[in-house]
């Protein structure tokens, strides 16, 4: 008992002063360094005798935004708590990982024991004990694109709001995604002689979803699309002048930002969110809403093993995403989507909205509809190292070589063809029309020599090389890209296909595998014009607001490629004006 007491004092006292128990080292400062997510992470590390003193982030290229809390958080909780044993910040794993290694081989160099060091296991809290309660006009639950976009537009129409997520850093999906935004935009369009109306986007949209999606809401999105880009740009989002065609997204109207992935819209929202005091809880996750007489006035959360209530005088907005990572509930609605299916989705992507809402009665609606992609990583299900940049120069060959399906089709279409192929497996084939130069990058921030270097792309001057290094019989490529390029010039191509860009014919030519991948729920809960959520019997639930993925019943059975980040931003913005107009 006494021995414990010793042991509990010495604890105590080595955390309040900061210092490790029993560690040493040499002192001095020491350089470490190892690999993060993209290039070399190296840190500065001084240390005094027993103390790690300081840590500097010397050099860091992870996607900034994505990675910024890892580079920032990993160093201070190791010089606060003078331990290796630190969680990564999720959502930027190997970033986290890549610090704590650099750090551990500084500490090295400088004589520690670093397999002491990793035991040396502490409380970590990052945040102030929340209070009892909270009070706001209106609570955001979640803060993905969805989530931010309602909580700047809630705030611009006058409300008082706070944004809670669960995740140590804002943007869900949102911030990891490839960003591609569908409107219809003459100024872009037009020099590019791409025809579009806002009508022709809701055909596409509505009759790609099987005409199952609410025709109201798909008329809210594509007729909304073009006015909420303005106002993104107002908000600081800039957009690249090309318009291109995101896989399946069915016609050319597809936006991308000039920062990389999502970056450029969550840290447009953030950036208005902090100029005007907007509440932001991270780390904070909704545990249930709270209804009083049918009516939704809040929500329990919990931070750092420690419950609050957040009350809501106008609304709570649901905007908690999809569940497409969440093998268990996919499976509910769809027995094929076993585990060894790989996602897109980041691992926190659970669909706790479709939990909470179905606690206060809320209808769900194409919850079956899940939409699988062909272009995920052979090894993570992820879309990063994929080599297409736009579909118009991109075609896909099975391991034998061939072209097994029109690469503009719809995603489940692309998809279902890619299953019925060896391994489940293809190549994307593009060439120097898709990278002008090897530092050109794909959609995920990442360059094309980036991608050769690390294996997850090959390249070869000639089809002939290229076919070597992916083991497919160089005839039969040369053959298949030869009759691709003819179809070009006749107008007329094998598998029905109807948009290019340019022929496949200028070296040097690349590359990379991909296999299905769970990417996006289609269903969920049920929301009219106002996007309020409507109950089982039809009715609204008074109080409760949801936007994004967490909802269902606008893509019908199959959502559009670059349509996702026009429903967030569309609707997450309608959420928040509407909420606002609650007395
Ligand atoms: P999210 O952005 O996922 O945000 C939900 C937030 O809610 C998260 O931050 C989460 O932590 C939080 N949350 C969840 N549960 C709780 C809880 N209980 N308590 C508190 N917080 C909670 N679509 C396109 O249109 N174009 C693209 O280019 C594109 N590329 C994509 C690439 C990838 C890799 C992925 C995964 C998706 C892509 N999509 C794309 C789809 C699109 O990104 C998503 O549909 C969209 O971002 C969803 O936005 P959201 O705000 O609804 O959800």
């Amino acid at each position: 008992m006494r021995n414990k007491q010793i042991i509990l004092v010495l604890l105590v006292s080595a955390l309040v002063s900061g210092n490790s128990f029993g560690a040493s080292y040499k002192k001095g400062t020491y350089i470490g360094s190892a690999g993060g997510y993209k290039s070399k992470i190296k840190v500065e590390v001084a240390v005094s005798n027993d103390k790690i003193e300081d840590i500097k982030v010397v050099e860091f290229n992870d996607t900034p935004v994505l990675t910024d809390l890892a580079k920032k958080r990993i160093p201070e909780d190791i010089v606060k708590y003078q331990t290796l044993a630190i969680d990564s910040v999720a959502g930027a794993t190997s970033s986290s990982r890549g610090v704590l290694s650099a750090v551990t081989n500084a500490l090295k160099s400088a004589g520690a024991d670093v397999s002491e060091l990793r035991k040396n296991k502490v409380e970590i809290k990052h945040f102030e004990e929340l209070k009892p309660s909270y009070s706001s006009e209106v609570i955001i639950i979640g803060g993905g694109g969805a989530g931010l976009a309602a909580a700047v537009s809630a705030h611009e129409s006058g409300s008082k709001v706070i944004v809670i997520d669960k995740m140590p850093q804002l943007g869900g999906n949102t911030l990891i995604s490839g960003a591609a935004f569908n409107a219809v935009n003459p100024d872009k369009q037009k020099p590019q002689n791409i025809e579009d109306s806002a009508d022709l986007f809701f055909k596409h949209t509505y009759e790609g979803g099987d005409k199952e999606g609410n025709s109201d809401l798909v008329k809210i999105l594509t007729h909304n699309a073009s006015s909420t880009i303005q106002w993104l740009e107002g908000h600081g989002v800039e957009f690249q002048e090309k318009i291109v065609t995101a896989l399946g997204a069915l016609h050319p109207r597809t936006h991308k930002p000039i920062k990389p992935v999502g970056t450029g819209y969550i840290e447009a929202f953030k950036t208005y969110l902090d100029k005007n005091g907007v509440d932001i809880f991270t780390e904070t996750e909704a545990l249930e809403l709270i209804e009083k007489d049918g009516r939704v006035i809040g929500v329990k959360v919990q931070r750092e093993g420690v419950n609050s209530t957040f009350m809501a005088s106008k609304g709570v907005i649901l905007a908690t995403g999809g569940f497409a990572g969440n093998v268990e509930v996919r499976q509910q609605y769809n027995k094929n989507l076993t585990e060894d299916i790989p996602t897109t989705n980041h691992p926190k992507a659970t669909g706790d909205g479709i939990k909470l809402a179905e606690k206060v009665e809320a209808n769900f609606i194409g919850m079956e509809h899940i939409q699988l992609l062909p272009i995920g990583d052979p090894f993570s299900g992820s879309l990063s190292g994929n080599v297409e940049r736009q579909i118009d120069n991109t075609i896909f060959v099975n391991k034998e070589g061939k072209r097994f399906v029109a690469e503009d089709e719809r995603r489940d279409v692309m998809t279902n063809a890619l299953f019925q192929q060896t391994d489940s497996t293809m190549w994307l084939v593009v060439d120097r029309n898709s990278y002008e130069n090897e530092n050109q990058q794909n959609f995920f921030n990442e360059s094309i020599a980036e991608l050769v270097a690390k294996g997850r792309a090959f390249k070869g001057e000639t089809i002939e090389e290229l076919a070597a290094k992916i083991n497919v019989d160089p005839s039969v490529l040369k053959n298949t890209i030869a009759e691709y390029n003819e179809g070009i010039e006749k107008g007329q191509d094998k598998f029905g296909r109807k948009k290019y860009g340019s022929k496949i014919d200028k070296a040097p030519f690349y590359a990379g595998a991909r296999v299905p991948t769970v990417h996006h729920t289609m269903g969920g809960v049920q929301i009219n014009s106002k996007t309020q959520v409507i109950d089982k019997n039809g009715k609204v639930i008074p109080g409760l607001y949801a936007a994004g993925e967490v909802t269902g019943g606008i893509h019908g059975t199959n959502r559009l490629g670059g349509n996702a980040l026009t429903d967030i931003n569309v609707f997450g913005r309608l959420a928040g004006q509407e909420v606002s107009k609650e007395k």
